[in-house]
């Protein structure tokens, strides 16, 4: 960083404040980079997916339960009337043996009749049990997220302080050096920034522009060279200010 710029010379002060926002932009491309703060919204993302998940899961653990309930209670409706006509049977020795063999025939199909709910029944508890046990990892797995989010969560904020309080003093910096430029020059040193990606001077070393890099005629660099030191000069391939050196420069 030119520091030791002559304060006399428009073009070192030009070269400061470029040098100063490039380090501005190289911390703000940190700051939005950061590993940490990428993995936040990684971590982030996939717990919201889980929810989702978990929320599709449990519309479906609780219908399963709905129709183990149904079918609780349709075997006991059948179990009572089971229970009913056997006692029937009992108390009715004396009556008519076809009447009995009535009784005994329903029983007998009420019989049949629950071991089809209990199979039923089974047959919904065997897809419980799988929907329960994604459903205990999917907690699990969130409660992981959760904690790896506020740990991320944290550690983006303590570099952000950092980052942001070094912000604060190049801004600082930054405009103290703008402050010395003339109007025209930070005006039309603005438009090429803007206009180029964040760069709007350049230092000419040797034969080249570092702004551009790319080399210049040697007739043109000569031609720079005899301009008077006042002049502002740019690159004739990018359009940046080319900033020639000064006398303890480059
Ligand atoms: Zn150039």
């Amino acid at each position: 960083m030119s520091g030791a710029a002559p304060a006399d010379d428009p073009f070192a002060v030009l070269l400061a404040v470029q040098d100063l926002d490039t380090a501005i932009a190289q911390h703000q491309h940190r700051k939005a980079a950061l590993a940490e703060r990428r993995e936040l919204e990684q971590v982030r993302a996939r717990a919201a997916e889980l929810q989702a998940a978990a929320v599709r899961l449990d519309a479906q653990r609780a219908e399963l339960a709905a129709r183990l309930s149904h079918l609780e209670q349709q075997a006991e409706a059948v179990a009572s009337r089971r229970r009913a006509l056997e006692g029937r049977l009992y108390g009715a020795r004396g009556a008519a043996g076809r009447d009995l063999q009535a009784i005994e025939a329903e029983v007998d199909q009420l019989a049949r009749r629950l071991d089809e709910l209990e199979d039923e029944e089974l047959a919904v508890l065997t897809e419980q049990e799988p929907l329960d046990a994604e459903a205990a990892r999917q907690r699990g797995e969130l409660g992981e997220l959760a904690a790896r989010a506020e740990q991320l969560s944290a550690q983006v904020a303590e570099i952000d302080a950092v980052l942001d309080r070094e912000l604060a003093e190049l801004t600082r910096r930054r405009q103290a050096e703008a402050a010395r430029l003339s109007e025209p020059l930070a005006r039309r040193y603005e438009e090429i920034r803007a206009r180029l990606g964040g760069t709007g001077a350049a230092r000419l070393v040797g034969d080249h522009c570092d702004g551009c890099h790319l080399t210049l005629p040697s007739m043109e660099v000569e031609r720079i060279r005899r301009l008077p030191p006042d002049t502002v000069v740019t690159c004739e391939q990018c359009g940046r200010i080319l900033v020639r050196s000064w006398p303890g420069g480059s």
